[in-house]
């Protein structure tokens, strides 16, 4: 497949949603990768507005996997620094959070919530700025014209506008100099049936510092969690209604 190809085919899943992952052991035998069906889409299945694709972060934990969640997201991804702090890309960044109160001190990571009313769409005027019905936003690089409305209408600072020209970038998350970048809850594993590649690095080291799931099946561990416990958003005051909660930030 050529690069034009691959990144038509990433446009492309990126907007519809790809095809399953499905790896062949032997004739007739075959791996589907991916987590039970609470925690992916099954492999297959179009993009639905059924599904709610949500992060239930675990502060209380949340620390002893900081870097390697920060680690993960830049390997899966791609994405680097170069030295200038203010204006490197972060798709997730880990904030320390002082009480002054209480001495507590307590670490939590901040990526693109996923609205459900996501500002940075409704600023967008070319639409390159978009929300699937599975409550994933996205920026569809190809239409971006780099105007970065976007960037000053999200509230928790999660867009980067990419200044450098970009290398080895990874086929399934296409970046490009002159257009604007965030978290994209790994998409590419979504539509594949696997989880985020942050999720999956905090539970090798810490399970259930971070669980992933959808928010609408009533069944998934995540919306068992965000019931069970003081599960917050990050200026829920907004009425944005992320798909991104904290467990443990008033604690
Ligand atoms: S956190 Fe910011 S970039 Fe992400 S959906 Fe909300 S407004 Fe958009
Ligand atoms: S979901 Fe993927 S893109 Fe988003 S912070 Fe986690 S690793 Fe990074």
């Amino acid at each position: 497949m050529t690069g034009a190809a691959t990144m038509e085919l990433t446009r492309r899943a990126l907007l519809q949603g790809a095809a399953a992952t499905v790896v062949a052991l032997a004739p007739g035998v075959t791996l589907l990768l991916g987590p039970a069906p609470s925690e992916a889409r099954a492999p297959g299945t179009p993009v639905s507005a059924k599904t709610r694709w949500g992060l239930l972060v675990d502060v209380s934990r949340y620390a002893e996997v900081a870097d390697t969640v920060v680690e993960a997201c830049r390997t899966e991804n791609g994405w680097t620094g170069h030295g200038r702090p203010l204006t490197d890309p972060q798709w997730v960044r880990n904030v320390t959070l002082n009480d002054p109160r209480t001495g507590a001190v307590r670490t939590l990571p901040v990526m693109c919530q996923h609205c459900e009313h996501p500002p940075c769409v409704d600023v967008c005027p070319t639409g390159a700025s978009f929300r699937r019905a599975d409550g994933v936003v996205l920026v569809d690089k190809h239409i971006c014209i780099g105007c970065r409305y976007c960037m000053m209408a999200c509230p928790f600072g999660v867009r980067f506008f990419v200044h450098e020209n970009v290398t080895g970038q990874k086929p399934h998350a296409p970046r490009g100099k002159g257009t604007v970048e965030s978290c994209t809850l790994c998409v590419h594993r979504l539509d594949a049936g696997r989880r985020p590649a942050c999720v999956e690095a905090a539970e090798r080291k810490s399970p259930g510092a971070m669980i992933f799931g959808d928010l609408n099946d009533p069944n998934s561990e995540i919306a068992r969690a965000v019931g069970r416990h003081v599960a917050l958003r990050l200026r829920a005051d907004l009425g944005l209604d992320q798909g991104v909660f904290y467990k443990g930030l008033n604690g």
